[in-house]
């Protein structure tokens, strides 16, 4: 592959080749910024949702897990600053008409100076934005976009306007008699879906009794009317989000960030996943009630960018609740203060949150996977396309082939997915030569074909083929299920 941009696009074609995702609405010509998972590509983010699921809550017994609805009350979005506050910093050009996000317009400049070897130069703009944004200083952001020349990419011109702020939620109107311009009747498709969470709260901690420190996941739709909407699934206006909030008690939420901070890392690392493609980002600009907050970084087709981050939000969140809903949030601590001798008592817990991307998860997981492999020979050219996934996260774990379709094979191979369809996911496959369906189940990502032949007949064994090292051994049929539920344990 000459190039990483090369790559990302060899991705996105490998991806609507095989099912995995296809542009929203593609026979009306698609909806920017949106896409919809094919059959493939649907069992991948399943199997990603549901390890990141069992992950924060089956392996964690102080967390449980809701599912909010994505519509709220629209007081909820007043309280937690987004109808103020949930704005980027834009720029348009004047001659394209095109906007930017400003803190994306940079950082394309910068990858664009670090591929022609001017690293020096995208630090340097890329720790001025930094502070600039952190003083919402928009005068000097659009000078130092002015200085260093950059331009649009569509008009090619540096003419732009001032920077300013653009709201990213979308709205519409809940009933059927009121007027659209009724602003009582607005409601918002959630731009996140911590908020379900906090409103939640106190039902979960009550019913739940539960006992600070502890957490509530969610994992479901969120909706932002992004500017720059053109990374294939890495920017959507509609996605997924997989978030969780650690309630901790006043005092100890450093101990708790530093915690979640390395936890998190730690599950990405568990998918075996190489770690100098990782790195954490912190935030020099916080939000004001931040006490803390990094990203979690990795290194896509399209250079090093957050696919998860971890907050220290302190009680803003509830205590905002408390006061726009007018209905306390405390939480009762009977255990004793040391410091004290008495019971710490009422308080608004403070959280820790984190929250990472499914769909940039995918495109994580995607980018791993995808290689290209020279398997020439002095005698004949060849490559293949294989998606390396880790098994547990690969859409199909087996796939099974008779040799031929006579002579009883197919009725083997058949018995062989009854066996385990309940156990895994399983895909059968007659037509074409052998080694051609063992090149689309890679393409496919499929770590385990079985092939029955004749001697199956006989002996009851069958070849296993191993996606990666596309190494073959004979194996008892009886031995099968055993070594694929292993792999992907
Ligand atoms: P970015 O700076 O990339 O816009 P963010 O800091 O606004 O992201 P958060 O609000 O912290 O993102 O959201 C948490 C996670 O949700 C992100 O780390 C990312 O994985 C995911 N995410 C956010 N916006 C999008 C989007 N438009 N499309 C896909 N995933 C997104």
């Amino acid at each position: 592959m000459a190039n990483d941009s090369n790559r990302f696009q060899a991705i996105i074609s490998h991806c609507k080749e095989y099912g995995f995702i296809f542009p929203s609405s593609e026979i009306y010509d698609g909806l920017q910024a949106v896409y919809d998972y094919g059959q493939w590509g649907s069992e991948l983010k399943k199997n990603i949702r549901d390890y990141w699921w069992k992950s924060m809550t089956q392996l964690n017994d102080n967390i449980v897990g809701i599912d909010a609805a994505i519509f709220m009350h629209p007081t909820t979005w007043k309280a937690s600053g987004h109808v103020d506050n949930f704005n980027d910093p834009m720029i348009d050009n004047k001659d394209s008409k095109k906007r930017y996000r400003v803190d994306h317009l940079i950082e394309g400049f910068a990858d664009e100076q670090v591929a022609v070897g001017n690293k020096q130069l995208a630090e340097d703009v890329l720790s001025q934005m930094d502070a600039l944004l952190a003083k919402d200083d928009f005068a000097s952001l659009k000078k130092l976009i002015e200085d260093n020349k950059i331009k649009c990419a569509i008009s090619g011109t540096s003419n732009w306007t001032d920077i300013r702020q653009f709201n990213l939620m979308f709205s519409t109107e809940f009933g059927s008699t009121v007027s659209a311009d009724d602003e009582d009747n607005k409601v918002y498709l959630r731009p996140e879906t911590a908020q379900g969470i906090f409103v939640n709260f106190l039902n979960v901690q009550k019913t739940g009794r539960m006992k600070v420190p502890f957490g509530i996941a969610q994992i479901g739709k969120a909706f932002r009317n992004e500017i720059v909407a053109r990374q294939f699934i890495f920017r959507m206006r509609e996605f997924e989000q997989m978030e969780m909030q650690f309630f901790v008690r006043p005092g100890t939420e450093g101990e708790w960030y530093k915690y979640w901070k390395e936890e998190r890392l730690k599950w990405h690392l568990s998918l075996g996943f190489d770690p100098a493609k990782y790195r954490y980002h912190d935030h020099v600009k916080l939000a004001h009630y931040a006490k803390e907050a990094c990203d979690i970084e990795f290194e896509f087709p399209i250079g090093f960018k957050e696919v998860e981050g971890i907050h220290s939000r302190g009680d803003f969140d509830l205590s905002q609740h408390e006061k726009f809903s007018k209905k306390k949030q405390n939480y009762f601590d009977n255990d004793i203060d040391p410091a004290t001798g008495k019971a710490y008592g009422n308080y608004i817990p403070y959280v820790i949150e984190t929250s990472i991307g499914l769909d940039r998860m995918f495109l994580l997981v995607m980018s791993n996977a995808y290689t290209e492999e020279d398997l020439s020979t002095a005698e004949k050219p060849d490559s293949r396309v294989v998606l390396k996934f880790p098994a547990k996260l690969a859409p199909i774990k087996l796939a099974v082939f008779p040799l031929v379709k006579k002579d009883g094979l197919p009725e083997i191979a058949r018995n062989i997915i009854s066996d385990c369809k309940s156990s895994f996911r399983c895909f059968y496959e007659e037509k074409d030569a052998i080694g051609k369906r063992y090149r689309r189940m890679d393409a496919l990502g499929t770590p385990f074909c079985i092939t029955v032949d004749h001697q199956s007949k006989e002996d009851n064994t069958v070849t296993i083929r191993y996606r990666d090292s596309m190494q073959q051994e004979r194996i008892a049929i009886d031995k099968i299920k055993e070594i694929v539920t292993a792999a992907i344990a």
